[in-house]
């Protein structure tokens, strides 16, 4: 790395015009203490920085680059279609052509309502449900995130299993006193509630693999239990796979957990870099949605053809299995590296990863939910963060992120990646 001075100017000059700089908030750096760099231009694995620097990205526009940035073929379609006009407020045939996309390859998926961020895809689902059931209650687990939706902007009050209070201004508590808080990983606190609050809850909301307490997979039985518990008192099973749509597999992990979802919320991956989001389930259930039904939902850019057709050629690109074995080996070997790394160098940490995301906590582990996650030394991944930069290697701004690999990280990005946990200065 040379310098940051054109970043920290640009930075400077934001800061001006936009709040904190910003325009998502984990982007400052804060996190990690430091300031956002800021980007030219991004090929492949590589992000390069304003001052010309050059970073192998494992954030990836945290988590939608899985083929790498700038992929030809993607930005050959997008551009094919955009001559024709970027937006009509009326159907077009690749809306429907994706919607197949994500039918076929997600078994529980029969009909899907294209939207534009998965902060609305999962406003879409929620008040699905609760038009679907009549009742009111959401149960969500503790350190999973599901947009900025008012109702999704819970915290745990003092004791587990309390009903949620607002974590942000201007969020009503008459809102939040229907978001019940249970920790991830628990079955025996899910079934409490269950019972607690029988035949009041419309749905319970997971990320079936967590990302955004860092990653967190979910125990043996957990995902099957919550399957059943909702069968049994009639509440609908959200599954929140924004991140993990199409990023462990083509489709979905229900597949791999052996449980099918009544209602999934994608995006990121799905809109190949451009904004997208989309909730799917059985035709039954989703025509209850407008125009079919009566729980109203809408998008003046929804489905527009440019994020839909950047969306229908990386699934295209993804379809191949390799891709994602491929994926899973390259982020296998680089975990290895990390930890050996850092193991000799005393470093206490411990590394969650499934097929191709992964964190790094700086705590012996094992991290199962949120409450083992917050043990992490965040100082030392501060310095850990700043190191790799320092050597050319961007890593999520925040130690409660998932790393991301893509298909154009190669064996020389990893085994520098792995050089740089090595030696850079912590
Ligand atoms: C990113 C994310 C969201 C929100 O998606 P946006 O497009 O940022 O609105 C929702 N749920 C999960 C699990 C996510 O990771």
């Amino acid at each position: 790395m040379t310098t940051l001075r054109k970043c920290r100017k640009l930075f400077e000059d934001a800061t001006k015009v936009i709040p904190g700089g910003v325009n998502s908030p984990v982007r400052a750096f804060k996190a990690v203490g430091s300031n956002p760099i800021f980007i030219d231009k991004a090929k492949g694995a590589y992000l390069y920085d304003a001052d010309g620097n050059k970073y192998i990205d494992y954030c990836l526009s945290w988590g939608p680059m899985i083929l790498g940035h700038a992929r030809s073929e993607v930005l050959a379609q997008v551009k094919k279609v955009m001559a024709k006009g970027t937006s009509f407020g009326v159907p077009t045939e690749l809306e429907t052509h994706l919607a197949r996309m994500i039918v076929q390859a997600i078994g529980s998926v029969e009909k899907v309502r294209l939207v534009s961020s998965g902060t609305e895809a999962v406003m879409t689902a929620i008040r699905l449900a609760r038009g679907c059931t009549g009742r009111d209650k959401i149960i969500k687990f503790i350190g999973c995130y599901h947009g900025h939706v008012d109702h999704m902007l819970v915290q745990a009050g003092s004791g587990a299993m309390t009903l949620g209070s607002p974590s942000s201004p201007g969020v009503p508590k008459d809102f939040t006193k229907h978001t019940i808080l249970l920790p991830y990983n628990n079955t025996e606190m899910l079934e409490k509630a269950l019972n607690k609050y029988r035949g009041q809850i419309a749905a319970v909301i997971v990320e079936p693999i967590a990302g955004n307490m860092g990653v967190v997979p979910p125990r043996k039985g957990f995902l099957k239990t919550i399957r059943k518990l909702c069968t049994k008192n009639s509440s609908i099973l959200i599954f929140d796979e924004v991140i993990t749509g199409f990023r462990i597999k083509y489709g979905s992990v229900q597949d791999i957990f052996g449980v099918k979802a009544d209602l999934t919320c994608l995006g990121k991956i799905i809109g190949g870099g451009f904004p997208i989001g989309a909730c799917g389930g059985k035709a039954k259930l989703m025509d209850k949605l407008a125009p079919t039904g009566q729980v109203y939902q809408a998008g003046t850019l929804s489905g527009n053809p440019v994020c839909v057709a950047a969306g229908i050629a990386t699934l295209k690109l993804l379809k191949p299995k390799t891709i994602y074995s491929g994926l899973e080996r390259a982020t296998e070997k680089l975990c290895i590296g990390i930890q050996e790394a850092l193991a000799g160098r005393g470093i206490e940490h411990t590394i969650n990863r499934i097929g191709s995301m992964f964190t790094v906590f700086f705590n012996p582990g094992p991290v199962t939910d949120y409450v083992s996650a917050v043990k992490s030394d965040t100082k030392m991944y501060a310095k850990f963060h700043a190191a790799m930069l320092r050597d050319g290697v961007y890593l999520p701004p925040s130690q409660f992120e998932a790393c991301f690999v893509s298909a154009e990280h190669k064996q020389k990005d990893i085994d520098r990646t792995i050089v740089a946990a090595r030696k850079g200065k912590l």
